[in-house]
């Protein structure tokens, strides 16, 4: 496995593989089995695999936890050769933002604003604009991307369409805890009695889908359901909970069909976690 900083370097190292299929995973480090999930389909399905390890600054509000975001960068180097990552892409800020903060912002506005973007102004701006550059820079075949982060997943693939990106966006399922906690490098702050509480979040999201399946048929019906059960644990306090359009995001009402999206975000102590679960209802 090659660890490549410098952006040119990576580009000159890709340019003599031209041939090949190239798959690309973008994270923020600090691997878990999330993580280790898209690794293993973007080995399945490419020649050459590249997989960025950048904490992104833009990405993190006032306030948010950029500086203790948790980085271990000699652990993420094992676990990438372990798991046959051809190059391991570890860019500098420099790297990212030459200019320090960008003039030229990607912004996806019909879609960054809902669920998350309600709670965390800028985050999806963020986002957009260094999937874009680290898209730029690696030219992949195909990227990868969780569904544990719906939102982003949506605007990153509004955003390769609209900007007419090269690279396919594919979409891997959400890996769990034996309890259904989503894997998430977050939960590494939770202690021993959150951690256990942020199980409610999966919990909530099966009593919601019970709730569809049992026959409610409604948005408010289904999010009713999905409240009683994160009341249940004291240690969560929810932000937002409820039923969504899987496609754009809009919170329904009144009838629910088609592909759904359940959607939770809460916080147990200081530590903000999400997670989510995809219907399809008739
Ligand atoms: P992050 O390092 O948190 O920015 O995540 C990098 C990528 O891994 C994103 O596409 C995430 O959606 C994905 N990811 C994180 N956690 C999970 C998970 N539990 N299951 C599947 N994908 C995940």
């Amino acid at each position: 496995m090659q660890v490549i900083s410098d952006p040119r370097q990576l580009r000159a190292t890709l340019r003599q593989m031209a041939n090949k299929r190239i798959g690309f995973v973008p994270t923020m480090g600090a691997f878990h089995g999330g993580h280790v999930s898209l690794f293993h389909k973007a080995r399945a399905e490419n020649d050459v695999v590249v997989v960025s390890a950048y904490v992104n600054p833009t990405q993190f509000g006032l306030g948010e936890d950029y500086k203790t975001y948790p980085r271990n960068v000699d652990r993420d180097r094992t676990i990438a050769e372990e798991e046959g990552i051809d190059i391991l892409f570890t860019p500098s800020d420099k790297d990212v933002y030459p200019a320090g903060q960008p003039v030229a912002w990607v912004r996806i506005e019909a879609l960054e604003a809902k669920l998350c973007g309600a709670y965390r102004p800028g985050h999806f701006r963020g986002v957009a604009t260094v999937v874009a550059k680290l898209l730029n820079m690696v030219q992949p075949d195909k990227a990868y991307f969780g569904e544990k982060d719906y939102q982003q997943l949506i605007i990153i693939e509004q955003m390769a369409k609209d900007l007419c990106f090269g690279a396919e966006i594919v979409r891997v399922p959400i890996s769990r805890e034996t309890d259904g906690l989503a894997m998430s490098s977050r939960n590494v702050y939770l202690s021993p009695e959150e951690r256990k509480a942020a199980a409610v979040l999966y919990r909530a999201l099966l009593e919601g889908r019970n709730a569809a399946q049992r026959g409610e048929k409604t948005p408010e019906g289904m999010s009713r359901a999905m409240e009683a059960e994160l009341a249940k644990e004291p240690l969560c306090k929810p932000q937002y909970i409820g039923v969504y359009d899987a496609c754009n995001l809009d919170q329904l009402s009144g009838r629910a069909g088609g592909c759904v999206l359940l959607a939770v975000a809460a916080n147990f102590g200081n530590t903000r976690l999400i997670d989510n679960l995809v219907l399809r209802l008739s």
